[in-house]
């Protein structure tokens, strides 16, 4: 397959909502995003000249690493002997750069991923979300995927269609689900209170705030749009919160004809997520903080962006 559309296919082309991008972009600029407008204008059509370099600006560790290991070339993966450049895409580790020379991120919530079989390794990008951030990314190969039974209310599927929700109104759903859940289930929030007693007074605090995002986990789809809609009808994921980035355009470049440019890489798709989390759901002004999720995609960007101008082609 020639390109994925990614994960995340949003609604720009949306005819129903044609205010869409110069709402957000306002919103976003009151809630202080202080490079909101350089991505949502990515999203936009402004035709400036950030839209046609948006993953200029990110506040990135420096790129030498890369450059350096390029000039080696192609190594052998220690694990599987695939020939590999940067990385094994197949066992998620680095080759010909070490560990302590790429950036490493703690993120706010778990991100798990899951991934078609067939899917060819080389293409996705998920596997950047899982060196920079070890701790908090699972990649899953379909069928295996984890069971989310019970964790309706804190778990969400970023996925577009009829009832998919925007990130600004994920954590008022997220709460009456975990309302419904606690009316369904008298012992439940019962034994939970209990259990909250005894946690210490910033926890409570934290929970006790009646607008507090219970997100925990995020779900997303690595996947050619063709080979999606077997792991979308899952019935584990179908019952989760759906959540689509509506604005984002995509800066991949192996973008796939007749797709709109709004489907994201996935890597793409993770770090709009967070952005969006960041800013709406935590109320805090987003500093640059997940931007090193693009550490590998920016530099492959750029490579991609030389040859291409190289060639002719740009
Ligand atoms: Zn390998």
């Amino acid at each position: 397959m020639a390109s994925k559309p990614g994960t995340t296919p949003t609604a720009e082309s949306n005819s129903s909502k044609p205010n869409e991008d110069n709402g957000c972009l306002e919103k976003r600029e009151l809630l202080g995003s202080p490079d909101c407008r350089k991505t949502s204008t990515c999203a936009s059509s402004l035709g400036s000249e950030q839209a046609k370099r948006p993953l200029q600006g990110l506040k990135l560790a420096s790129h030498e690493v890369l450059e350096k290991a390029q000039l080696t070339g192609r190594l052998k993966c220690s694990n599987c002997s695939g020939s590999r450049m940067f990385y094994c895409y197949t066992c998620f580790s680095l080759v010909g750069v070490s560990q302590r020379d790429i950036p490493k991120l703690k993120l706010p919530l778990k991100i798990d991923v899951i991934k078609h079989p067939n899917e060819t390794d080389g293409k996705s990008t998920a596997v950047h979300a899982k060196l920079i951030a070890p701790d908090d990314v699972t990649i899953y190969t379909y069928p295996c995927i984890p069971e989310y039974e019970g964790e309706r209310h804190n778990v969400v599927l970023v996925f577009p269609g009829p009832g998919a929700v925007a990130v600004e109104e994920m954590s008022e759903q997220l709460l009456e689900i975990a309302q419904r859940r606690s009316v369904s289930s008298f012992e439940e929030p019962c034994s939970k209170r209990l259990k909250r007693d005894e946690e210490s007074e910033d926890t409570r605090d934290a929970e006790s705030k009646p607008n507090a995002c219970p997100l925990q986990r995020v779900v997303f789809i690595d996947s050619t749009w063709n080979q999606t809609n077997k792991i979308i009808t899952d019935e584990r994921l179908q019952a989760l919160l759906q959540v689509e980035l509506k604005t984002r355009k995509t800066c991949f470049w192996r973008h796939q004809k007749g797709s709109p440019e709004t489907y994201l890489a996935t890597i793409e798709a993770i770090y709009y997520f967070l952005k969006d989390y960041h800013v709406q759901c935590l109320s805090q002004e987003y500093q640059g903080e997940y931007d090193n999720l693009l550490f590998f995609y920016s530099y492959l960007h750029q490579l991609i962006n030389k040859a291409k101008h190289s060639a002719g082609k740009l």
